[in-house]
């Protein structure tokens, strides 16, 4: 076969689409090989890529559970503290009307001694004072105390919210514990593996690779034909490329998204190869 191909053109052909008359790559038996390794290159990335998406999205709903937690005892501290000033505010209304009591005493044996009965009903009016204050503090008293029976029974709310909660968090915990084990062993299976069939690619298409991969949200650079169109950004693509690509005889990319187009069978191998 011949070799038409300079350097230069072949590392373009992975940065632009190759024209059907291009002949750009090598054409040998090395290709298929070539071919079948970086499918198998992606698969086992995209492995990688889904475990590093796994472990990404527990540690964030064990951070909102820990700032949840944080919220209860929060609001719990909250309630105890307006119980606290609420109860002191009762403690010093009973000496109030400690005080109180005490003076209508006091009035009650002044009027003992009075001349007449304008001094004692001016002591009583002071007596009747006394116990207008008396009424006012129980009155407060009663809204306080239903104040805290009320708080107390919020804080038993948010008790059990937060043990749920916590629970929850445990759970969570282990589970991202157990993944992160069990991820790690097969992230180095996988990142080994990756590195072997990295081995059998040629410098030239692995950056290549690489830059697709990386320029592509989905991690694809590597993508099967589904349904006559690239698997990658879903052009269709014609027919007489398609037979191509069947070909195996060149590296065949996207002409829209760049990517490096297989067939069904390269994909086989590939998987064959993983098992
Ligand atoms: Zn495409």
């Amino acid at each position: 076969m011949a070799k038409k191909a300079t350097t230069s053109q072949e590392t373009e052909t992975l940065e632009q689409p190759i024209t059907e008359n291009q002949h750009l790559l090598d054409v040998d038996i090395a290709i298929e090989k070539r071919l079948v390794a970086l499918y198998t290159l992606q698969r086992v990335d995209s492995e990688i890529d889904k475990i590093r998406i796994i472990r990404g999205e527990l540690p964030q709903s064990i951070q909102d559970l820990e700032d949840e937690i944080a919220g209860l005892q929060t609001r719990i501290e909250n309630f105890t503290n307006d119980i606290n000033l609420k109860e002191s505010s009762i403690k010093a209304r009973n000496a109030e009307i400690e005080e109180h009591n005490a003076m209508i005493k006091n009035y009650e044996k002044q009027q003992g001694n009075v001349r007449n009965n304008r001094e004692y009903e001016a002591i009583n009016k002071e007596i009747e004072f006394q116990g207008l204050e008396i009424q006012l503090c129980e009155r407060k008293n009663r809204e306080d105390n239903a104040g805290i029976k009320e708080l107390n029974q919020r804080i038993e709310a948010a008790n059990l919210l937060l043990s749920n909660r916590q629970n929850e968090l445990n759970i969570k915990k282990d589970e991202l514990d157990d993944i992160i084990k069990e991820t790690e062993k097969d992230e180095e299976r996988l990142l080994s593996k990756s590195k072997e069939q990295e081995q059998y690619i040629d410098e030239r298409y692995l950056s290549g690779y690489k830059r697709i991969r990386k320029a592509a949200r989905n991690g694809l650079a590597v993508v099967t034909i589904d349904r006559d169109a690239c698997g990658g950004c879903f052009s269709k693509i014609p027919p007489q490329r398609q037979t191509e690509i069947k070909m195996h005889k060149k590296v065949i990319v996207c002409e829209h998204c760049g990517r490096i187009l297989v067939d069904d069978d390269i994909a086989n191998k590939a998987a064959e190869l993983l098992k």
